[in-house]
């Protein structure tokens, strides 16, 4: 097994760069960089059942994974995240839903994913150290991932995350600078304090490999339900959209490679109080505008100006799909319902996507007879428990008896 990782491509511009060395964005236009693959090689040495025959989680898909040499591999033991059928919702009915429950993965989120092989192609290309805005999950999973490859990790942190956050990237190694205001804030003063450091950019579409990682969520997808039962739509909680990137660019990649004809249609669900995709579909746009005062509110949804907000808006319309941004208090409502009735501690990224069932069944966007999956892109712990807990003290009736 080996990587068929073949070089880098500009969509904005058409640019090839080489992928053999330390590489943020495209140098001639300033867009994010993709990764492409000898798929010619792909098809001859792989099959769907070839990949099935090995262990699950990310490196199964080592071929199309960006990772040269067996030794670089930083790896915390990443499983696939389970994907479960819950019972036909009342707000649905008729749709078969599912739930895919990237809680489970090292670090509690899909951040693993991308960190996983952006921190191992980072080690690989030779980086001193690397540096990130978060506004946790991301901060979290690297400096997790830093802290196996033995490099340093510094976060900016939005002064929005939980207390407990700070704390657990510190403990994982990490140096943290916590930052008044939302991403656009944190990377601005990470730009004031990095240069001569000698340090690799690791933001959301800045540098090629995260979006690897997050690719494997397509992967694992198609080898749960298979070509032909791969649901209708998946309902994706979207930020910086790089989920939503990825996912496209494994199902391109499984029909390239003969074995997909027909991909979900992928559903951005966005917060009311920043939803810049959600608008720029709406208005037809080829790029979002900067949202201009984003509600302070679930952490990983709040990301005002997505670098490389083309390639989210084409994965989400290529594919068929579309946007629904909710109001918060719906967000908070389906947090704490899940959590009962599910027994599901998913963050509020995970419960936004809870919310949208309602809002999309009502404008035809999901019908009854489909199979749609929510995808939690995170655990609610360790910082969901406690806000639960204080929720419910405070909104919710004590049981009578
Ligand atoms: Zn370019």
């Amino acid at each position: 097994m080996h990587s068929l990782l073949n070089g880098l491509e500009c969509r904005a511009c058409c640019t090839q760069v080489p992928a053999d060395r330390l590489v943020g964005v495209c140098p001639n236009c300033g867009h994010a960089l993709l990764a492409t693959y000898d798929l010619d090689a792909a098809r001859s040495q792989l099959s769907p059942k070839r990949w099935r025959e090995r262990p699950g989680g990310v490196w199964r898909y080592r071929e199309l994974l960006p990772v040269g040499a067996d030794g670089s591999i930083v790896t915390l033991g990443e499983s696939e995240s389970p994907a479960m059928r819950l019972g036909e919702p009342s707000s649905a009915p008729g749709i078969e839903l599912w739930v895919k429950d990237d809680g489970r993965l090292p670090t509690g989120a899909f951040k693993a994913r991308e960190m996983a092989v952006a921190i191992s192609r980072a080690k690989e290309l030779g980086a001193s150290s690397v540096f990130l805005p978060s506004t946790g999950n991301a901060g979290i999973a690297a400096a997790a991932y830093g802290a196996r490859a033995g490099l340093p990790v510094r976060v900016y942190l939005t002064d929005a995350a939980p207390r407990e956050t700070a704390a657990a990237m510190r403990a994982l190694g990490a140096s943290v600078r916590t930052v008044r205001g939302t991403m656009t804030e944190a990377r601005e003063a990470a730009l004031e304090q990095e240069p001569g450091r000698g340090s690799v950019e690791l933001s959301t579409m800045r540098e090629p490999y995260r979006l690897e990682g997050t690719k494997t969520m397509g992967f694992e997808l198609f080898d749960r339900f298979g070509a032909a039962g791969l649901p209708d739509a998946v309902v994706y909680p979207t930020g910086g959209g790089l989920g939503l990137v990825g996912m496209f660019k494994a199902f391109s990649e499984l029909r390239a490679l003969g074995w997909l004809e027909r991909m979900p249609r992928l559903i951005a669900v966005q917060s009311e109080g920043c939803a810049p995709i959600v608008k720029a579909l709406r208005e037809g746009r080829a790029r979002a505008d900067p949202w201009p005062h984003p509600a302070e509110f679930a952490g990983g949804l709040t990301v005002p100006a997505p670098f490389s907000s083309e390639r989210v808006l084409e994965a989400i319309r290529w594919s068929g799909g579309s946007g629904v941004a909710v109001p918060r208090e719906a967000i908070r409502a389906a947090e704490r319902a899940v959590a009962r009735r599910l027994g599901i501690v998913t963050g509020e990224e995970g419960a936004a996507t809870f919310a949208a069932l309602s809002p999309l069944v009502r404008a035809g966007t999901v019908r009854p007879g489909e199979r749609v999956l929510l995808y939690l892109t995170g655990a609610g712990f360790p910082a969901g428990l406690p806000r639960l807990a204080e929720q419910l003290t405070t909104s919710e009736p004590s049981p009578r008896g």
